[in-house]
C-alpha cells in the first residue's frame, strides 16, 4: 500500500518495520514517542517518574545514557499497537505476549517505561532495584516497572505479558 510509506507515518510506530523476523529480539515493538525526554518523564505516574530520574542520574554517573523509548501511552495508541500486533501474530493470545490491550497495560497508567539502548536496560536490570525499578518480562529486556520498594529485591521475571 503506497500510502503507508508516506512521511505522515511515524516510523517508530510502524510495527512491521520494528519487527522483522526476529519477533521482538530487535527491541520494543510497542510504540515510541517523539516528545522530549523531560515531557516523557512528566507524563509518567509520579512515583515512577521520581524513580526514573534517580536511576537515570545514577546511570549517567556510570557513563550510561538511558532514555525512555516509550512511557505513558494513550488508550487509543495502546489499542492501535495491540490491534497491529494481533494482525502481526495472527491471534490475540500470541499478540498478548508482546502487547497488552489498553485495559491491562501498565503503559496506559503511566506505570511502565520501555528503556533503551540495550546497555542502559542492562544497567537498569542490574541496579534498578535500588530505586524500585525492575524488569518484568523475560521476553522484553526493555520494559521496567516500579515493582518493589527502593532497595528491595525484584521478583523473578515472568515469561511474558500473558503470565
Ligand atoms: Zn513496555
Amino acid at each position: 500500500m503506497p500510502g503507508l510509506t508516506g512521511s505522515w507515518l511515524n516510523p517508530v510506530d510502524d510495527l512491521s518495520a520494528r519487527l522483522p523476523n526476529g519477533a521482538g529480539t530487535q527491541g520494543p515493538l510497542d510504540g515510541s514517542s517523539a516528545s522530549s525526554p523531560d515531557a516523557e518523564v512528566a507524563r509518567l505516574a509520579a512515583p515512577l517518574a521520581r524513580a526514573w530520574l534517580a536511576a537515570s542520574a545514577a546511570a549517567l554517573r556510570d557513563g550510561v545514557h538511558p532514555h525512555i523509548t516509550s512511557g505513558r501511552r494513550s488508550r487509543a495508541h495502546q489499542q492501535r499497537i495491540f490491534d497491529r500486533a494481533v494482525v502481526r501474530y495472527g491471534s490475540v493470545r500470541e499478540a498478548r505476549r508482546w502487547v497488552l490491550p489498553p485495559e491491562n497495560s501498565a503503559h496506559v497508567k503511566g506505570r511502565a517505561v520501555d528503556v533503551g539502548p540495550r546497555e542502559s536496560a542492562s544497567w537498569l536490570e542490574e541496579h534498578g532495584a535500588r530505586y524500585g525499578l525492575c524488569r518484568r518480562y523475560a521476553n522484553e529486556w526493555w520494559h521496567f516497572e516500579l515493582l518493589v520498594r527502593p532497595g528491595g529485591a525484584c521478583p523473578a521475571l515472568v515469561p511474558d505479558a500473558t503470565g
